[in-house]
């Protein structure tokens, strides 16, 4: 994937792209919007055509505007592994950006690339940086080396301290119409509205919305499991001391923690989507307004059948379980009160 292509979805892209074509790139980037996995997809772009070896030049400047999303750094890029692209994303049971992976990421913000012309690091999660960590971060911030590139992400842009934001180049990755998710996740919403709507207003079919949801976070927990225990130092032949091994574990027991828990949220986060629509299509909006227009039927069926307060409401509540799962409730619980309250 190309920056062209996210353009076509995007307006705040367009943005970006224009900044690479006048050569006015800023140091550091805020980029907020609803969907982080399409913010992320965004920064990863934007990343790739500053490294790509062989980039779309602009006809007017000469300057470079998009990757090949082909050539050797791209590819590397696509796979995670470019050396000079870092994520940074939030960890632990607190969800919480650490100030040591601050430190982390400022002693390497000041070596030189190693394959490519920038080293873009990518903060995912900027709302969780709390102030200490904040604090460590500003100078870096105020002024990265040249050939570095800082981006900032988040779907909550008030929840940035002021401190941060207000260094950053604020950029609106707003998305239009049914884009922003895959192709997948408009599936998963489409069965999802279908088994709502299928049976009877009532207990009985709000109940059956459990088993795709849960049955789906058990997926991937296992296969967040699978992955990061893949990539844990535990795994290595060399023979590790007691307590550096109960380091890992611990770390590692974090990490997938964080990874389920932000994965977990984007997956309701859809279900909020999809509630939203219903809402609007009970104030008499139509398909163009929706962000699921597969399952507009659905959703339609849904508006008839509850009054555009009960609509509001089903909001609130499930910004409530939302809310809920970041603090320690225990989870089915949760899931299961937040869903049967949900009025369909
Ligand atoms: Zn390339």
């Amino acid at each position: 994937m190309a920056l062209a292509e996210l353009v076509d979805q995007c307006e705040g892209v367009s943005v970006l792209q224009k900044s690479l074509k006048n050569g006015r790139l800023a140091h550091a980037y805020l980029l907020f919007g609803p969907d982080q996995t399409f913010l992320e997809k965004v920064a990863l772009n934007l990343a790739k055509t500053l490294n790509c070896n062989n980039p779309v030049q602009s006809e007017n400047s000469g300057l470079t505007v998009d990757c090949c999303d082909q050539c050797d750094s791209c590819r590397k890029t696509d796979r995670s592994n470019h050396p000079d692209i870092q994520f940074v994303r939030p960890e632990s049971k607190l969800r919480r950006i650490s100030i040591h992976k601050i430190r982390e990421l400022m002693r390497t913000v000041y070596l030189s690339p190693l394959l490519g012309a920038y080293k873009v690091f990518i903060l995912a999660g900027a709302d969780r940086l709390g102030p200490e960590a904040a604090n460590a971060f500003l100078k870096t911030l105020e002024e990265p080396p040249n050939g570095s590139l800082l981006i900032l992400l988040t779907s909550d842009p008030d929840k940035v301290l002021e401190t941060i934001r207000s260094r950053c180049l604020r950029v609106n990755i707003g998305m239009g119409q049914g884009v922003g998710f895959s192709p997948d996740q408009q599936d998963w919403i489409l069965n999802f509205s279908k088994i709502a709507t299928e049976s009877k207003q009532g207990l009985l079919a709000r109940y059956q919305l459990l088993s795709p949801l849960v049955e789906w976070l058990k997926k991937r927990h296992e296969l967040i499991k699978k992955q990061l225990e893949a990539e844990s130092p535990l795994k290595l032949s060399v023979e590790l001391e007691p307590a550096a091994k109960e380091r890992f574990k611990k770390e590692l027991d974090a990490a997938i923690e964080a990874e389920y828990r932000r994965e977990r949220s984007e997956q309701l986060k859809l279900i909020q989507w999809w509630l939203r629509d219903i809402w609007l299509s009970c104030l008499g909006n139509d398909n163009a307004s929706f962000r699921f227009p597969t399952a507009a039927d659905y959703t339609r069926i849904v508006s008839a059948r509850i009054s555009s307060r009960q609509a509001r409401q089903n909001l609130d509540q499930f910004e409530t379980t939302q809310g809920l799962l970041q603090t320690n409730v225990q989870e089915g619980l949760t899931l299961e009160v937040g869903l049967l309250k949900l009025n369909l």
